[in-house]
């Protein structure tokens, strides 16, 4: 171990800020937070939104960000789509043009429903609606797929790092552009433990606020490693080719999916069971166990859609590879429903 103000640690996180800066395609400096996802998520609330934030909703997730900004204390409205849709660019405009709003939410990947929205049409947005704070979680998509964050022009962008960055829970990467700061700087209820002007001051001197957890920043070190020597592209290429073997394994045996076609996740798939007339059903629970007996696990649906759907993840280290052995376990398990 090395203490968090101390040379070991500013070499270490210095040595790493350039990766995560190429990772998310900016110049701006990447924090590193040692909390889940949640925890930026909700301090980009607290940050941010003095005025009202629109939640952009269309998951359980998504969901979630209109209650934790109401327990914030802040205004907060839904723009809630069924789920399975994605957000579209012509409702949040819709929204946006009441001139009520200094912030939005959206999440880029919706991992409970496999739905990925499209965010760089989301994004252009912002030069209508350049006072807009657009804050964006890409938890399930980060790493994965190109997300170029001075590009799109978005304030916030973040990740934990349990989901595509296949590393332990616990911590979570953001950028923040400079507006995003300056209006940081600004909010009065910001607190301390998420004061993005904090995770700023302390990032220039290759540190964060509080003491991290520094064991989580050795993995990230050693994660960003290998992403480097596979190669972003073909991080990207990996992921796409996975997810459509899952797709495919899907058709074959009569599966639709949850998603509206043209805006499935390219992390993972949610798995419609017999929702759709003509459509196979199967006994979730038991062929989740069938497939656990053979050393693998899938997701038996999320919340609401638990049991009529199933998901079958392809993010982080899954290859070729592993997932056909995935798919020929699950297989093996269909044959015995
Ligand atoms: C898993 C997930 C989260 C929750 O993150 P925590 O690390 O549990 O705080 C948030 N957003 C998305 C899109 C997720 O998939």
């Amino acid at each position: 171990m090395v203490g968090h103000r101390g040379q070991g640690f500013k070499d270490l996180y210095a040595r790493i800020q350039p990766q995560l800066q190429q990772l998310l395609y900016t110049k701006q400096l990447v924090y590193i937070s040692t909390s889940s996802a949640w925890g930026v998520m909700e301090g980009a609330i607290r940050n941010l939104v003095s005025k009202k934030v629109l939640n952009c909703m269309c998951g359980a997730f998504s969901d979630k960000w209109l209650d934790v900004s109401r327990r914030c204390g802040k205004e907060a409205e839904a723009l809630q789509v069924p789920w399975g849709s994605p957000i579209r660019a012509e409702d949040v405009d819709r929204k946006l043009a009441t001139g009520g709003f200094d912030a939005l939410t959206l999440i880029h990947n919706e991992t409970s429903t496999g739905v990925m929205s499209p965010l760089a049409e989301i994004a252009a947005l912002k030069t209508k609606y350049p006072d807009v704070m657009f804050i964006v979680d890409s938890v399930s998509s980060m790493s994965a797929v190109p997300i170029k964050f001075d590009e799109l022009g978005i304030d916030v962008l973040l990740a934990g790092t349990q989901k595509a960055f296949a590393l332990p829970p616990g911590a979570a990467v953001f950028a923040c552009s400079p507006a995003a700061l300056a209006k940081s700087a600004a909010a009065a209820d910001r607190g301390y433990y998420f004061d993005f002007v904090e995770f700023q001051k302390n990032a220039e001197q290759s540190m964060t606020p509080s003491t991290p957890s520094i064991g989580h920043v050795y993995a990230l070190a050693s994660k960003l490693d290998d992403i480097y020597t596979e190669g972003l592209d073909a991080r990207f290429a990996r992921h796409a080719r996975t997810n459509q073997m899952t797709l495919d394994w899907a058709a074959r045996h009569g599966f639709t999916l949850f998603a509206e076609p043209g805006f499935g996740s390219i992390t993972l798939a949610c798995v419609n069971n017999g929702a759709k007339p003509g459509g196979r059903t199967v006994d979730v629970a038991k062929l989740q166990k069938l497939v656990k007996d053979q050393g693998y696990l899938i997701d038996g649906g999320y919340g609401k859609i638990k049991g009529t759907t199933f998901r079958i993840s392809n993010m982080g280290d899954e290859t070729p590879e592993s997932m056909q052995s995935l798919h020929d376990a699950l297989d093996v398990a269909m044959k015995s429903l």
